[in-house]
């Protein structure tokens, strides 16, 4: 990845095309924000109706191990990046034989896999919550007694708290383990959260490495539903170290990408991380309205090797996450009064079934001063039907 793919070249006798593994919306937006600057794009996914695939150039619909399907996607691209950490780490290797392909097999490999997260999460220095790693029934009955209550997750394919049972006793831990049929698991100790917030950067293949602001994270049911960012948001003290600790998790693997790690702050004031996804992530849609640069549009920059320059907030912000909750039966929420509101913008993803649960966009709030942010998204909140917070 030494040359830079410029925007609107020639590559090999076609435009220059960046491709994306997985439709999703992290894929659409990475395609408009491809798109915005002169790329032509391509995306994988096996659904027709993808919400990234609706929108590029290219749609190679097969199934992510598909050999002829990652044939084709080879053929049209110049370099290839993911959306989603669980595409299976064999497809990007076979992909970076013939094609430049960021973020790299072997870190996407440890952010698909919670122990080896943790292990290099350790490795970094970084303190991570107490917990054990469960491969075996015999591994299950040594656990230590203070890793109670805890919450049960399974190893790989867990994605907003889908794959987690809490438990408090080991009867119920045992009985956890069964119900998630005894899968690869790591057991972690329930820790007094007093908030969560997550980093995101971006880092080239030459090493340099930009950051956007620490961004405050609310979670409901275990999918986030707010994010805020702005002065104060996180003390400055834990906002530092937090940046501090997601550039050397990023380092220490290498990273080529935008890579966002969470962490939790504790009731006494320390921060532990969580865990980390190597893409662009739901708490940095903030940065399509109130930086300079979006998160995606540094995933465009790491991946063509151009070059990075720190972005920066231009504008508190607030994002509200619209999950298919909020749709009435058959119709749409009140666009119109939430569009009335100043510094509101509106970004869907083109799902056309909303269900409980489904992401089905976000509204991003910007505005002057914190205060004034978050007394729109309070409005917006009330009018769309989403909990005060
Ligand atoms: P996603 O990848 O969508 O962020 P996930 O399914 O990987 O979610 P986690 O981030 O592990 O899940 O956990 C989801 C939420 O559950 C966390 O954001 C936090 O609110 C809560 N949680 C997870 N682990 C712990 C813990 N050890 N102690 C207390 N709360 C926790
Ligand atoms: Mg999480």
């Amino acid at each position: 990845m030494s040359r830079a793919i410029l925007p609107g070249s020639m590559v090999k006798g076609q435009p220059a095309t960046l491709g994306v593994m997985g439709g999703g919306q992290l894929g659409r937006m990475f395609v408009h924000a491809a798109q915005a600057m002169g790329y032509f794009t391509a995306v994988l996914d096996p659904d027709a109706a993808s919400p990234a695939g609706l929108v590029s150039h290219h749609h190679v619909q097969t199934d992510y191990l598909d050999e002829q399907g990652l044939q084709q996607l080879m053929a049209c691209c110049s370099a290839i990046t993911t959306e989603f950490e669980n595409v299976p780490a064999p497809a990007l290797r076979t992909l970076a034989a013939q094609c430049p392909v960021a973020p790299g097999a072997d870190a996407v490999a440890i952010a698909q896999d919670r122990a080896a997260e943790k292990a290099h999460f350790v490795r970094c220095g970084v303190p991570v919550a107490p917990h054990a790693v469960i491969d075996t029934s015999e591994q299950l009955a040594a656990v230590a007694d203070d890793l109670l209550p805890g919450i049960l997750k399974t190893a790989r394919m867990g994605y907003d708290g889908k794959g987690q049972i809490r438990v408090k006793t080991r009867q119920e831990l045992a009985a956890a383990w069964d119900e998630l049929k005894n899968v690869p698991c790591v057991l972690e100790k329930m820790l007094p959260l007093m908030a969560e917030c997550s980093v995101i950067v971006a880092r080239g293949a030459d090493g340099q490495m930009v950051n956007f602001p620490v961004q405050l994270n609310l979670h409901r049911e275990g999918i986030l539903a707010v994010t805020t960012v702005g002065d104060g948001a996180v003390p400055a003290d834990l906002a530092a170290q937090a940046v501090a600790a997601t550039r050397a998790i990023a380092e220490g693997i290498h990273y080529v990408g935008v890579l966002c790690v969470e962490f939790f702050i504790l009731e006494g004031g320390q921060l532990v991380v969580n865990e980390m996804a190597p893409r662009p992530h739901n708490s940095g849609h903030y940065t399509m309205n109130a930086c300079d640069q979006s998160q995606f549009e540094l995933q465009v920059r790491t991946l063509a090797g151009l070059p990075l320059t720190q972005p920066c907030q231009h504008s508190p912000a607030i994002m509200l996450n619209l999950l298919g909750d909020l749709w009435p039966e058959g119709g749409a929420p009140a666009w119109d009064k939430v569009l009335a509101l100043p510094g509101s913008h509106l970004h869907l993803y083109g799902k056309l079934s909303a269900r409980p649960g489904r992401k089905m966009g976000h509204l991003n709030i910007t505005g002057v001063t914190p205060e004034a942010v978050r007394a729109t998204a309070l409005q917006a909140a009330a009018l769309l039907g989403i909990e005060a917070f």
